[in-house]
C-alpha cells in the first residue's frame, strides 16, 4: 500500500484514508505520496480514446490501492465526472481547457465531487461524522459546499471574506443551508484562513471532529492531476510534451501537473501564473522566499494569496524543505525546478487587457484567472519559442462568476450557466463575524454543544 508522509518530516507514514481524513500532519506538514506511481507510455497513449471519468479512474487508482476497491472507484469516478472538459482550439497548437463546467462553474469542483464521494464513504465505514473547515476566498467554498451538501455524517463550515468574493460566488455557498453553514468574515481571505488554521490546532476544540477540504488535503490534489492527463491525451497524440500554463494562488491546480509529470506525463513546461501576489516568481529567481503579508487584493480574487500553502509540497518535491510558516531549512534544486517550472507575475492592467485580446483575437471569452494563465504563457514563450509543442491554457472559472469584470471589457455580460441559475434565485442565509479567532471559537464550541 502506497504510504504519505509529511512534508515536516516529524509525523509517522500513513496511508491515504488516514492522511485524507487527517487533511493535515499532526507535525502540521502536508501529506506526499513517498514515491509516485508511474505509468508507461503505452497505459498513457491508451487515455486517447478513453472518456474523462475512466482516466480518472486510471489515475486515481493508482492511489487508492488496497484502500477503495477498483469496482468502487469507478463508479464514483463516473458520478464525480459526468460534466464535459472542453479543450478549445486558440491558435494552431494552443489549447484552451476550461475547468468551469462542474456544479459551481470552477475547476474546484473537479477535487470537491472527488473528495465528498471519498469522505462519504470512510465515513460511513466507520459510522463517523466530521466537521468539514474550510477557508475560501470564493470558489473552493461554494465547490465544497455543493459537493458535500447532503453527505451523511458531514457538517461543513465555510468562512469567506465578504468584500472579497462576487455575489454569485457568495451564492454558491449560502443558498444550500441542511448540512451546510457559512460564516462572512469582515476581513481578508488570510484571516479566514488564520481563523481555520487555528481551530485546527486548538486544544479546546480537541472534541470536535475537525477536517479540512482545503489545497492542504492530499484528496484535493490526486483528482486535480487527472485533467493533465486528459488534456495531454487529446492535444499530445504522439505523446509530445506539453505545455501548461496555470493560474495560480495556493499552488494546488499547478501541483496537479506536477504530479502528473512525476508520473510519467511528458510535459515541457509547467507555467504557474500569478497576479500581484509575486512571492514564488520572486523565489524562483532568486532563491530567497518572502511571504506577502496581507495578500494583495487583485483581479483575479481566487489568486489572493501571499503565502501559497502547497509551496510546502512543492519544495518537497525538488529535495528541499519548507515549514509551514514559509520558513525554508533545506533549499530545493533550483536548477531542476527552473527547468520545469516557469513563473511569472501578471498586473491587473495586464489582467484586463489579456481578456480583451484573448476576445479580440480568437472571439473567445476569458474571466481574470484564465486571462493571467494567457499572459502568462505569453512571458513564457517570450522566453522559450513553443516551436511544435502543444500548449494548454487552464481556464479555472466561468466568465459568468465574473460579470461586472467581462462586462467592462467586452461590452456584453456573459450567459450564466443553467447550473449556477437555481443558485442565484433561493434565498441566502449566513452568519456574520469580524475577523477574531476567540469569536469563531465560541461559535463552533456553541455549535458543537
Ligand atoms: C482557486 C482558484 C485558483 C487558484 O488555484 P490554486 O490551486 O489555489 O492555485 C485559480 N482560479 C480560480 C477560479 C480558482 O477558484
Amino acid at each position: 500500500m502506497l504510504l504519505f508522509h509529511s512534508t515536516n518530516g516529524q509525523s509517522p507514514a500513513v496511508n491515504l484514508r488516514e492522511a485524507f481524513l487527517a487533511g493535515i500532519a499532526p507535525d502540521r506538514g502536508l501529506y506526499l505520496p513517498e514515491r509516485f506511481p508511474r505509468f508507461t507510455f503505452e497505459e498513457m497513449a491508451a487515455f486517447a480514446k478513453m472518456p474523462y471519468h475512466e482516466i480518472a479512474f486510471r489515475v486515481l487508482s493508482k492511489f487508492t490501492e488496497g484502500i477503495i476497491p477498483d469496482a468502487d472507484l469507478a463508479a464514483m469516478c463516473r458520478s464525480a465526472y459526468n460534466f464535459p472538459v472542453p479543450l478549445e482550439i486558440v491558435n494552431v497548437r494552443i489549447f484552451l481547457m476550461r475547468l468551469d463546467q462542474g456544479p459551481t462553474a470552477s475547476f474546484k469542483d473537479f477535487a470537491a465531487q472527488m473528495m465528498a464521494r471519498m469522505f462519504g464513504r470512510f465515513l460511513q465505514e466507520d459510522g463517523r461524522q466530521v466537521t468539514i473547515l474550510t477557508a475560501t476566498s470564493g470558489d473552493t467554498g461554494s465547490a465544497v459546499a455543493h459537493a458535500f451538501h447532503k453527505i451523511p455524517g458531514v457538517r461543513v463550515i465555510v468562512l469567506f471574506p465578504y468584500d472579497e468574493v462576487s455575489v454569485s460566488q457568495r451564492k454558491l455557498m449560502t443558498t444550500l443551508k441542511d448540512n451546510i453553514r457559512t460564516v462572512a468574515v469582515n476581513g481578508k481571505f488570510d484571516d479566514c484562513q488564520a481563523m481555520a488554521k487555528r481551530a485546527f490546532a486548538d486544544e479546546t476544540l480537541k472534541h470536535i471532529p475537525l477536517s479540512s477540504a482545503n489545497s492542504i488535503n492530499i484528496g484535493r490534489l490526486l483528482p486535480q492531476s487527472v485533467y493533465y492527463f486528459y488534456a495531454a491525451s487529446r492535444v499530445a497524440l504522439s505523446g509530445e510534451p506539453v505545455v501548461f500554463s496555470v493560474p495560480s494562488g495556493n499552488f494546488g491546480d499547478m501541483m496537479g501537473a506536477l504530479v502528473a509529470r512525476e508520473m510519467g506525463l511528458p510535459v515541457r513546461k509547467i507555467i504557474a501564473a500569478v497576479n500581484d501576489n509575486d512571492a514564488f516568481p520572486k523565489f524562483l529567481a532568486t532563491g530567497h522566499y518572502e511571504k506577502i503579508i496581507p495578500s494583495r487584493n487583485s483581479l483575479s480574487n481566487a489568486m489572493n494569496v501571499g503565502h501559497p500553502s502547497n509551496l510546502a509540497r512543492l519544495v518537497a518535491v525538488y529535495g528541499g524543505q519548507m515549514d509551514e510558516t514559509g520558513k525554508i531549512h533545506k533549499l530545493p534544486y533550483l536548477a531542476a525546478m527552473r527547468r520545469d517550472i516557469f513563473s511569472t507575475s501578471v498586473s491587473d492592467a495586464r489582467t484586463v487587457a489579456g481578456v480583451r485580446e484573448f476576445w479580440d483575437h480568437f472571439q473567445l471569452l476569458l474571466e481574470p484567472h484564465g486571462a493571467v494563465a494567457w499572459q502568462g504563457f505569453q512571458d513564457w514563450a517570450a522566453a522559450e519559442p513553443l516551436g511544435n509543442s502543444p500548449a494548454v491554457l487552464v481556464e479555472t472559472a466561468n466568465p459568468a462568476k465574473f460579470p461586472d469584470e467581462v462586462e467592462k471589457v467586452v461590452g456584453w455580460s456573459p450567459d450564466v450557466p443553467t447550473n449556477m441559475q437555481a443558485s442565484l434565485q433561493l434565498p441566502e442565509d449566513f452568519d456574520r463575524m469580524d475577523a477574531d479567532y476567540d469569536t469563531f471559537q465560541k461559535y463552533l464550541l456553541a455549535r458543537h454543544a
